[in-house]
C-alpha cells in the first residue's frame, strides 16, 4: 500500500502548494491522517504556509530539511544534498502519519546533485506522483512530456491536476486542453481547480475540485484474495510439495526495492537469499533499470544462431576481462542448468574431434548440484532431488565429497591430507582413458548444504585433472560474481578451469541468462571444414538475448564504479563474527561460510551430530517463523542459508543475523 503522494508539475509556478495543502485537508476530512514533506525550499515559505493551513504539528525542520533564500534549483542552492537525510525525513514523518504528501520542487528533471534529478528522488521513495500542469496555452506539450517521461522512468502517476491560474474564463482553449491531456495521457484527471483571488480562496476551492479517491491506499486484502486463488488454482511451483502449498497462506511478492521485497499485503520483508541466489546490488537498481529499459527501445531480442547482436558481444568483451585465466570463449545459454549442459557436451565432444573417443565419463562429487536438467541431473550428487530420475540418466562416476563436518574418512582438516580426495585419484588412475572431465562447484557446494572446502583442496583438483589428462569444469554458477568475496570462487586458490557455467548472477538477478566460458584450446578443436561437422550443434532460443546481456552489462560496471568487492569485504567479516554466537545454540551443528554464503546446519544432537529426520521439516520451520520476523529465508534440508544481496548493508545484516538466531532458538529449542 501505497503510504503517500508525491506532487510534482509540468513547470513552477504552477501551484503545487495549492494542491498540497488542499489534498492534505481533504485527506483528514476523509478520517486520514496526512503529513506533509517538502524536501527542498527555496525563495519562499510554502512549507510554514502548508504547516499553518493545514494545522500540522510536525517541526518545521523535518517537513522542510532544505531551505535556500535564493530562487535556484537545489543543485545549485544547496553546497551539499544529503539523500539519505531526506530519505530518514520522510521516514520518520511517515512514523507519523498514515499517508505523507510530498511536495517536490519544480517538474521531474531539477536537478539536485551530481548525477540526480527529482525523478530520482520520488523513484527512491517508491511513491506514486501527481502531476499539476496549468491551463492555457502550451500545455498539452509540457503536460505529455511530464506524463510520458514519468512512463518511462517507471514512476507511476496516479492523476493530473490542472490549476485555471491566471486563465481567463473566456480562454477558448480552457476546457478542451483538459479534454485532449486526459485523452492523450490516458491519465485520469483528479480536478480542475478555477482561477482564484487569492492562495486562500484556491484551496478552499481545490479541496472541492479535487477527487483523492485513487489516490487513497487500495484496500490490497481482495487483491491478495484474487492472487492466492488463482496461483492455487494455476501455479505449479518447483521444489514444492503442492499438497502442502495449497493448504498454506502464500506469500505473494508484488513489488521490492533494494534488499527487500513487499507482498500483495503489503508488507515488506527482507530478502535474506537474494531472491534464491540470484541478486547482487539489490532490487530495482537504478543503473540497471534504466540499461534495460535503453535497450528495450533498441531491440528486446534477436537471435545469434547466424547473426550476432550488439549487447551480447559488448558482454562478452566485458565477461572476458573478468573471467578466470586462460579462458577466451563466451558461448551463451539461458539458465545455470542448460550452462551445464554445454560444458558437458563441449567436454565430450572436445575428445571426439581430438581423437580419444573413448573419453565419455564425467566425475562429480557427492552432495553436488549442477542443475535440473537430465544432463545437469546425471553429474548431480543430491540423492534427495536426484535418485528418483536415475534410469533416465546417464552413467557417471561419483567421487567422495570434501564435507568436513560429516568427513567421508572421519579425519580433520588439515592433518587429514586430504584423504576424501583417495576415491578420486582412484577413479581417475583406473578410468583416465575413459573419463572426459570433472565436473564441481568450486569452493561451496551450494545447494548439497553450503557445504564449504578446506583451503587448497581445489587446487589439488586440479592438479590431478591436469595429471590424468581431464578437463576440469567449474560450475560457478552459485558462486560466481562475488558471491564468495571474489569475483569467482576459482580465484581464491589460483585455479585455471577449462570451463567455467555462471548464470545466477550474471544479470544481477533481473533476467535469465547463462554462460559457458572456454579456453582457446577447447573452442579450436571445433574449428574445422563445414563438411567435417565439428560445429557444436548447441543452442536455445534465447541464447544471447539482448535485454538480459543489457542487464548484464550494467551489473559488471556497478561491481567496479562502486568497488562491490572491495567494500563486500568488512561485511564478510561482520557475518563471520555475527555467526559466532550461533554456536552456543544447543542445535546448532555446524557453521560454514564463504563470503557471503553462509549455512548453518542444525542437528537433533550435537555430540554425535544426529540429524533431524527429514519429516520434522526443521529447517522449514525456522524460515517459516522468520516470515513472521519480516524475514525470508528459504532452507536446504537442515540447513539454513544465508545468503544476502552483497549490497546489503550492516545495520540490515546485524538484522538478517539477529532475527535468524531468534527464529532457531524459538524453533530448536
Ligand atoms: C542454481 C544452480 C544451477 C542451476 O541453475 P538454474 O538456473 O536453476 O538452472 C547449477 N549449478 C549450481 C551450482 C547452482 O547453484
Amino acid at each position: 500500500m501505497d503510504k503517500g503522494i508525491f506532487i510534482t508539475a509540468t513547470d513552477t509556478g504552477v501551484g503545487k502548494t495549492v494542491v498540497s495543502s488542499a489534498l492534505i485537508l481533504k485527506l483528514k476530512s476523509q478520517g486520514i491522517d496526512a503529513g506533509f514533506f517538502k524536501p527542498f525550499q527555496s525563495a519562499g515559505d510554502d512549507a510554514e504556509t502548508v504547516k499553518r493551513a493545514c494545522g500540522l504539528s510536525d517541526p518545521l525542520s523535518l517537513i522542510n530539511p532544505y531551505n535556500a533564500k535564493l530562487p535556484l534549483a537545489p543543485y545549485k542552492a544547496f553546497k551539499k544534498v544529503d539523500i539519505k537525510k531526506l530519505l530518514d525525513a520522510y521516514k520518520k514523518l511517515s512514523k507519523k502519519h498514515e499517508f505523507i504528501v510530498v511536495e517536490g520542487a519544480g517538474g521531474l528533471f531539477v536537478p539536485i546533485k551530481k548525477d540526480y534529478l527529482m525523478s530520482d528522488l520520488i523513484l527512491e521513495l517508491g511513491l506514486p506522483a501527481v502531476v499539476v500542469g496549468r491551463a492555457g496555452l502550451g500545455t498539452i506539450n509540457h503536460s505529455l512530456l511530464t506524463l510520458k517521461q514519468a512512463q518511462d522512468l517507471g514512476i507511476r502517476v496516479k492523476g493530473i491536476i490542472i490549476n485555471n491560474k491566471d486563465v481567463r474564463a473566456s480562454d477558448i482553449s480552457r476546457k478542451s486542453n483538459v479534454e485532449l491531456i486526459r485523452q492523450f495521457s490516458k491519465t485520469p484527471i483528479l480536478g480542475v481547480i478555477p482561477d482564484c483571488k487569492n492562495r486562500i480562496e484556491a484551496v478552499g476551492q481545490a479541496v472541492r475540485a479535487i477527487n483523492v479517491g485513487p489516490l487513497l491506499p487500495k484496500r490490497s486484502a481482495s487483491n491478495y484474495r484474487r492472487l492466492k486463488s488463482l496461483n492455487k488454482k494455476y501455479i505449479w511451483h518447483p521444489f514444492t510439495q503442492m499438497k502442502d502449498w495449497l493448504k498454506s497462506e502464500p506469500l505473494i511478492i508484488e513489488e521490492a526495492r533494494g534488499v527487500y521485497l513487499k507482498d500483495a499485503k503489503g508488507k515488506w520483508y527482507l530478502d535474506g537469499i537474494s531472491s534464491l541466489w540470484v541478486n547482487v546490488h539489490g532490487h530495482r537498481k537504478r543503473e540497471i533499470d534504466l540499461k534495460i529499459k535503453e535497450q528495450l527501445n533498441k531491440v528486446a531480442h534477436s537471435t545469434l544462431l547466424g547473426l550476432a547482436n550488439a549487447p551480447s558481444v559488448e558482454l562478452a568483451a566485458e565477461l572476458m576481462k573478468i573471467a578466470p585465466k586462460g579462458l577466451s570463449k563466451v558461448f551463451y545459454s539461458d539458465n545455470g542448468s542448460t550452462s551445464v549442459e554445454v560444458a558437458l557436451k563441449m567436454a565430450y565432444q572436445y575428445w571426439q574431434h581430438k581423437g580419444r573417443k573413448q573419453k565419455q565419463k564425467f566425475v562429480y562429487l557427492e552432495n553436488s548440484y549442477h542443475g535440473d536438467t537430465l544432463g545437469s541431473v546425471s553429474v548431480g550428487g543430491v540423492d534427495l532431488f536426484h535418485s528418483i530420475f536415475r534410469p533416465l540418466l546417464f552413467d557417471a562416476y561419483k567421487a567422495d565429497s570434501p564435507y568436513c563436518y560429516r568427513c567421508p574418512k572421519d579425519k580433520h582438516y588439515p592433518g587429514c591430507k586430504f584423504e576424501c580426495l583417495e576415491k578420486l585419484e582412484r577413479l581417475l588412475w583406473m578410468h583416465n582413458r575413459q573419463i572426459a572431465g570433472l565436473i564441481v562447484e568450486p569452493i561451496v557446494q551450494a545447494a548439497g548444504g553450503m557445504i564449504v572446502w578446506p583451503a587448497g583442496i581445489l587446487r589439488r583438483m586440479e592438479e590431478l585433472c591436469r595429471k590424468y589428462n581431464i578437463l576440469l569444469i567449474l560450475d560457478e554458477v552459485a558462486t560466481g560474481f562475488g558471491r564468495t568475496g571474489k569475483m569467482f570462487a576459482s580465484e581464491h586458490e589460483k585455479v585455471r578451469p577449462d570451463l567455467v557455467c555462471i548464470s545466477k548472477g550474471l544479470t544481477a538477478g533481473y533476467l535469465a541468462m547463462a554462460a559457458t566460458l572456454a579456453r582457446e584450446e577447447i573452442y579450436n578443436a571445433f574449428l574445422g571444414d563445414y563438411k567435417e561437422q565439428k560445429t557444436f550443434f548447441h543452442g536455445h532460443s534465447y541464447t544471447g538475448n539482448p535485454l538480459a546481456s543489457a542487464a548484464a552489462i550494467a551489473n559488471l560496471a556497478i561491481f567496479k564504479k562502486e568497488k562491490v568487492l572491495t567494500n563486500l569485504q568488512p561485511k564478510i567479516e561482520y557475518l563471520k563474527q555475527s555467526l559466532k554466537r550461533f554456536n552456543t545454540l544447543t542445535h546448532v551443528g555446524d557453521i560454514r561460510q564463504k563470503g557471503f554464503m553462509a549455512g548453518i546446519e542444525l542437528v537433533k544432537d550435537k555430540t554425535n551430530k544426529t540429524p533431524y529426520p527429514w519429516e520434522d521439516k526443521i529447517g522449514i520451520r525456522v524460515c517459516q517463523e522468520a516470515r513472521k520476523h519480516a524475514l525470508i529465508l528459504r532452507p536446504l534440508g537442515n540447513v539454513i542459508v544465508l545468503m544476502p544481496p552483497l549490497a546489503i548493508t550492516l545495520p540490515e545484516l546485524e538484522k538478517l543475523t539477529e532475527v535468524t538466531y531468534n527464529c532457531i532458538k524459538e524453533i530448536t529449542q
